[in-house]
């Protein structure tokens, strides 16, 4: 595996390859790697030549400072996991690499409602530093394919729009959420949890597969909504949204049948920590 920190030695091999008719497929992340994104690396290497995966923790996308901070960042690991899964490229690159002080960015980018609904709401400023960290990165690996997960359902959406708009080359892929056993979505953040919480977490996904049951027996929307917001209510639970969507527009469905593509999401903050998971309940393929 080759690190690169520096974007100009990135670019510069990045050509070569280019030049030899190779593909290359792009993961990227915020490092404290899991199962869940080895999933997106595993993807990427079935279908392109060349996987590139970056990890750099963006300042820009956290709205709480605390957050930042207590990001686990266990290199050694990461290291570790990329060398086993024999991943070509690791972009390890420093804050000033991405954001250098003589340059500055010029996005003209507005998500819409995709940006202010659900996280857009709860962490303002979070998606404009998603918006920037990905057009940066896309617009230096300018890679053929793209590997996010579903986990992530609304970034999906807005990262969608951002190359659309800004009419980048790479083609997104939505990845599967992998889990742990009980359920509990794999997240970075749950490195944060206590042992009984990571267990007690798994009501998050219980809840979501619960609310889809009622879903399909006819329950009313606001109905299942409030339920699971009571559900997820519980000692050191203190659920932000359970959200019930429309999974192209992201507006809030009020009856069954006002789409065909309904997808539930929910952020529950566990012990301090903010966790997010989503479901796709129907699907028009
Ligand atoms: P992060 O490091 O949290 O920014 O995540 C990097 C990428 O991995 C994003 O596209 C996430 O959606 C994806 N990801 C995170 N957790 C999972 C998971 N449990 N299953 C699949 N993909 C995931």
């Amino acid at each position: 595996m080759i690190i690169f920190r520096k974007v100009f030695q990135l670019q510069d091999w990045i050509k070569a390859r280019r030049n030899e008719g190779l593909h290359i497929g792009f993961v990227p992340t915020m490092g404290a790697l899991h199962q869940g994104h080895i999933s997106l690396t595993e993807g990427s290497k079935d279908e392109c030549d060349i996987t590139i995966v970056s990890i750099f923790v963006n300042p820009r996308q956290f709205n709480d400072p605390q957050d930042l901070i207590k990001y686990p960042r266990p290199i050694e690991n990461d290291l570790h996991l990329l060398l086993k899964n024999e991943i070509d490229v690791l972009f390890l690159p420093e804050v000033e690499e991405i954001y250098p002080a003589d340059q500055k960015l010029n996005l003209d980018f507005d998500p819409g409602l995709l940006g202010s609904v659900m996280e857009g709401k709860f962490r303002p400023g979070h998606f404009a530093g998603v918006a920037e960290v990905m057009y940066r990165l896309l617009t230096i690996i300018e890679p053929d394919r793209l590997y996010m997960g579903q986990k992530d359902f609304q970034q999906v959406a807005i990262v969608k729009k951002l190359i659309a708009d800004q009419h980048l080359q790479a083609r997104l892929i939505m990845c599967p959420t992998l889990r742990e056993p009980n359920g509990l979505a794999m997240s970075s953040r749950n490195l944060r949890l206590s042992p009984q919480a990571r267990i007690d977490a798994a009501l998050i996904y219980a809840t979501l597969t619960e609310s889809q049951k009622s879903f399909e027996n006819d329950i009313p929307i606001e109905e299942i909504k409030q339920r699971a917001m009571e559900t997820l209510t519980r000692k050191d639970f203190k659920p932000e949204y359970f959200s019930i969507v429309d999974g192209t527009t992201l507006a809030d469905i009020g009856n069954k049948k006002d789409s065909r593509f309904v997808v539930a999401c929910c952020a529950v903050s566990v012990e301090g920590v903010r966790l997010i998971d989503n479901l796709i309940w129907t699907k028009n393929e």
